[in-house]
C-alpha cells in the first residue's frame, strides 16, 4: 500500500525532544526569537511571530485588522472548511468568492463582485502551493480600503515576481502542522509589515503561558501514528478506516483528536523553533526537488486526469499533488485501494466552502470539489513507488 501522506521525521527531532527537558525558560524563548527572525529574513519582511497554529495566526490577523462582529469577510469558495466556523464564531459574515478553473485559486473578478461597504477583509489563499493572483487582489483591496490576509498555509516559499507570498497583504499566516512544508509538530506564523498589527500581535503572544509539554506530547503521538502508517498493518487498517462505512466517523475522530491539541493557545516552544530553523534551511531545496517531481508526474498523468495549473501567477511551493479525476472519486478510490494506492477525496482534499456558505454562484468550486483527488505523492516517495503510482493511474484511467 502506498500511503497518501508521510510525515517527515528526522533524527534531530528526537535529539531536540530530549533537549527540551533541559533547555527551557529564557533559552527556549531565545530559540523562538531566532526562528522568528529566520522566517522574517527568509520571506523578506519586517515582522514574523510564531503562534500555536495557523488558525491561531488567522485569529490574530483578524484582530490586527480590526475585524468586528457584523463585518464581512470574503473567503475562497474552495479551501479548508474548518476555517469557516472559526470566523463565524467571531460574528463575521462570510461571503464565498468562486475560484479559477485552472489554478483552483480565488478569482479576483469574483472578489470584486463581493465587495460591499461592510467588507473588512479578504482571505486570499495560495491553494495547494499555487500563488493566487495576489497583486490583483491587493489592488482591489486598496481601491476599496479593505484588508488582505494571505493564507500561505500551503505556500511556504512560493513567490510572485520574485517576491515571497506572505509579504503582499496586510498580514499573512503560515501553518507549521505536520503535513505542511515546514512541520514543527504544530504551530503557525503570522507575518505583517504594519506596525499597528505587529504591536497587537506581540501584546497577545507575549501574554501566553510558556510550556514545552504540549508540543512534546504532540510529537510523541505523531511518531506513534507514523510508525503505524509505515507498518505492514497499515494496508489492512486503511481499508477499514477509509471504507465507505467508517471513513466519516474516522475522519471526525481523527480531526477531533488533533483539534484538542490545537485549540489551546500557548506560546510556541523552543523545541519547535529549533526544528523550524533546521527545516526552514531545507525549504528551498525541498520545494525545488518536489516541484521538479511534480512536473514529472504531471507529464505522465494519463488522459482523463486534469492537473492543477500552479505557475500561471508565480513560482509555486510544493504542498500536495491534486488532480481532477476522470471518474467519480468514490469509485476511483475504491479501485485505487484494491490496487494498493491510497488516494484522498472530498473534504480530505479541500472543501466546497461555497456550498457550505449556501452560495449558489460558485459553480467552479463545486465542480472542482466533486472531482478533486489527492494522489499519494510526498517527499521521500521512492522511484519504485513513483513508477507504480504512474502505472496504477494508467490502469485506473483505462477503466
Ligand atoms: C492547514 C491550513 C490552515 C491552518 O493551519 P493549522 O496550523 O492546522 O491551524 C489554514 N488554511 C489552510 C488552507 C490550511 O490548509
Amino acid at each position: 500500500m502506498i500511503p497518501r501522506r508521510r510525515v517527515p521525521i528526522a533524527r534531530t527531532d528526537f535529539v531536540e525532544w530530549f533537549r527540551s527537558f533541559v533547555r527551557r525558560g529564557a533559552s527556549a524563548a531565545d530559540d523562538v526569537s531566532r526562528f522568528e527572525r529566520a522566517v522574517a529574513d527568509y520571506l523578506g519582511c519586517e515582522f514574523a511571530r510564531a503562534t500555536s497554529s495557523g488558525r491561531d495566526a488567522i485569529e490574530l490577523a483578524l484582530d490586527g485588522v480590526g475585524a468586528q462582529p457584523g463585518d464581512e469577510v470574503i473567503v475562497p469558495a474552495y479551501t479548508l472548511g474548518e476555517l469557516l466556523p472559526l470566523l463565524q464564531a467571531r460574528g463575521l459574515k462570510l461571503l464565498a468568492a468562486d475560484i479559477e478553473a485552472d489554478t483552483f485559486n480565488i478569482d479576483p473578478r469574483r472578489v470584486a463582485d463581493r465587495i460591499t461597504p461592510k467588507t473588512r477583509a479578504i482571505l486570499a489563499t495560495h491553494l495547494l502551493g499555487a500563488p493566487c493572483d495576489i497583486e490583483a487582489i491587493c489592488a482591489l483591496a486598496r481601491e476599496h480600503d479593505v484588508a488582505v490576509i494571505e493564507d500561505c498555509a500551503h505556500g511556504f516559499g512560493a513567490s510572485v515576481a520574485g517576491r515571497k507570498v506572505g509579504t503582499f497583504g496586510d498580514a499573512a499566516i503560515f501553518s507549521l502542522e505536520v503535513n505542511k512544508a515546514v512541520p514543527t509538530y504544530g504551530g503557525g506564523i503570522i507575518v505583517t509589515g504594519d506596525p499597528k498589527i505587529a504591536e497587537s500581535v506581540s501584546a497577545a503572544l507575549d501574554a501566553r503561558p510558556r510550556s514545552e509539554r504540549a508540543a512534546r506530547k504532540k510529537a510523541f503521538s505523531t511518531w506513534v501514528e507514523e510508525s503505524l502508517i509505515r507498518s505492514p498493518f497499515y494496508a489492512i487498517l486503511a481499508r477499514i478506516l477509509f471504507s465507505e462505512k467508517f471513513a466519516r466517523t474516522f475522519e471526525r475522530f481523527y480531526r477531533g483528536s488533533h483539534d484538542r491539541l490545537r485549540t489551546v493557545k500557548r506560546a510556541y516552544t523552543g523545541f519547535q523553533a529549533r526544528l523550524g530553523i533546521a527545516r526552514l534551511g531545507q525549504l528551498d531545496d525541498r520545494n525545488e526537488r518536489l516541484n521538479r517531481r511534480w512536473d514529472e508526474l504531471a507529464g505522465q498523468l494519463p488522459d482523463g486526469f486534469t492537473v492543477q495549473v500552479r505557475d500561471r501567477v508565480g513560482t509555486p511551493a510544493f504542498y500536495n499533488f491534486v488532480a481532477l479525476s476522470p471518474i467519480g472519486p468514490k469509485a476511483l478510490r475504491r479501485r485505487a485501494m484494491r490496487l494498493g494506492l491510497d488516494v484522498g477525496i472530498g473534504s480530505e482534499v479541500m472543501d466546497d466552502c461555497g456550498r457550505m456558505l449556501d452560495a449558489d454562484d460558485c459553480p467552479t468550486a463545486t465542480r472542482v470539489a466533486e472531482r478533486a483527488v489527492l494522489l499519494p505523492f510526498y517527499d521521500g516517495l521512492s522511484r519504485r513507488r513513483f513508477r507504480r503510482l504512474v502505472r496504477t493511474l494508467e490502469k485506473l484511467a483505462a477503466g
